[in-house]
């Protein structure tokens, strides 16, 4: 194949593996593969640096950033410094230092806007090799032992790509759950989300800029803000809620956003009339599910495979832990192992998600939050629960990643016995 790293031309071509997307998944899944020595096209339908929500990492992520090479392009990008999650809700608060926490490894990551942070670690993977061909959309899909992809560039000219095995790390495009008919029920009511960017302002000290904040509406419990101190002085500012609360006509929702915002005590002191920087994005309906994350010749990463809900900020690092799973069953399979993807991809990788779902439940019924802002909790609780929240959901030597709901439903007893 041609090996240009940012090749452009419709041509058909023979890869080892294809990916369908640019995003994190997609960039660190084909700087894997280029480590393994593979040669790997990425088709994306976007021209980068393009918007993304997703703006808060969380530090489990770094590994995998790390791992493909990734990892100083990052730290020299000079994004804002995260260590840690700050919850508020009417008059309590509490704020978890990710580095105090019960797993091992990172404990500070970053705040990123994703325009940049995307496009970066593109870029990275093009260096080590991967094809990236940008304003190339996949359209249809031959799965098999040697899958093809349909794909079209934005002079409307089509041609084949043949692999060994695709990789969709689509992204809320969902493609190949779309054209392969694999969408089955996520269990999670249909929430919606509303966000912009701030001017924010904030005066140095005035709030912890290395920490998420995610607030609780005073008055609804299911309804959140975040805010998101992104570097030179903007923030990210969100809410999430039922769909049916958020619903408003597309010219209204400014005031919408304005008025939510003031309606909380926390982030109407902190941002209550800061200048937005963008129009107001509306984006809903994004929880997803699929049965399998793999079939024959493919699997899913990422959000085109399952996305749970933003609250704990988790969607990118499952999203880099599915590219490398992926990449680990992949490098078997190209050695000639027998391999089971069901049993080594589909199942490790819905643990973690598992345990996050776990959360996000009981985040939604109220028994997290009576959590969080219990006042005394022991410190080894605290770090455990900490891990889940810095993305530390795999590791088994953790009770609230081994039996989340049970650990978490006798916690909460205990919370509000005491
Ligand atoms: P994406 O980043 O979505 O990339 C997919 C790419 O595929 C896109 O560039 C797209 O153009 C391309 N594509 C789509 N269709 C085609 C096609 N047919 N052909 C070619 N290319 C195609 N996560 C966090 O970690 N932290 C957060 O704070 C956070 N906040 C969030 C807030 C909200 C409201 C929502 C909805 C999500 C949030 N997330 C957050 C989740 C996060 O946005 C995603 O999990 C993350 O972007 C997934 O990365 P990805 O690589 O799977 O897909």
């Amino acid at each position: 194949m041609n090996t240009h790293p940012l090749n452009q031309r419709a041509s058909d071509v023979d890869v080892d593996v294809a990916i369908i997307g640019a995003g994190p998944s997609g960039a660190v899944a084909a700087a894997l593969l280029r480590k393994a020595g593979r040669s790997v096209l990425v088709l994306e339908r976007q021209h980068f640096p393009r918007f993304s929500i997703g703006e808060s990492l969380l530090p489990q992520s770094m590994v995998y950033l790390e791992e493909a090479g990734m990892l100083q392009a990052v730290i020299e990008a000079g994004f804002q410094y995260k260590n840690g999650a700050h919850f508020v809700w009417r008059d309590q608060s509490s704020s978890f230092d990710f580095r105090d926490k019960h797993s091992s490894g990172w404990g500070t990551t970053y705040q990123v806007e994703r325009a940049v942070f995307d496009d970066l670690l593109i870029r990275c993977a093009a260096e080590q090799g991967a094809v990236v061909r940008f304003g190339h959309t996949v359209h249809a899909m031959q799965p098999g032992a040697a899958p093809t992809l349909d794909v079209t560039d934005e002079a409307g000219d089509a041609y084949q790509v043949r692999a060994q095995f695709v990789l969709d790390a689509s992204g809320f495009g969902r493609v190949l759950p779309r054209l392969l008919d694999l969408e089955t029920s996520t269990r999670m009511p249909s929430r919606a989300a509303i966000f912009t960017h701030v001017r924010d302002g904030i005066a140095p000290g005035v709030t912890d800029r290395n920490k998420i904040c995610v607030a609780t509406h005073p008055e609804h419990r299911d309804v959140w803000y975040w805010m998101i101190p992104l570097a030179n002085g903007r923030s990210s500012v969100g809410c999430v809620a039922q769909a049916s609360f958020l619903d408003c006509p597309e010219a209204e929702r400014e005031a919408k956003l304005r008025a939510l915002i003031r309606q909380e005590p926390t982030l109407g002191a902190l941002i209550g009339d800061a200048p937005f920087l963008m129009p107001v994005n509306h984006i809903g309906g994004y929880s997803a599910n699929v049965e399998w994350l793999h079939g024959p010749g493919y699997a899913l990463l990422g959000n085109a495979g399952e996305f749970l809900d933003p609250v704990f900020s988790s969607g990118v690092t499952i999203a880099l832990r599915s590219a490398h799973l992926a990449v680990q069953t992949l490098k078997r399979q190209f050695a000639g192992e027998a391999v089971d993807w069901r049993a080594e991809y589909d199942v490790p990788l819905r643990k973690g998600i598992d345990t996050f779902r776990a959360f996000v439940e009981r985040w939604y019924t109220g028994e997290l939050q009576d959590i969080i802002f219990y006042p005394h909790q022991t410190p080894q609780i605290r770090r455990m629960v900490c891990a889940v929240l810095a993305g530390y959901a795999w590791d088994e030597s953790n009770p609230y990643v081994a039996d989340p709901v049970r650990r978490l439903t006798a916690l909460h007893e205990f919370c509000k016995s005491a």
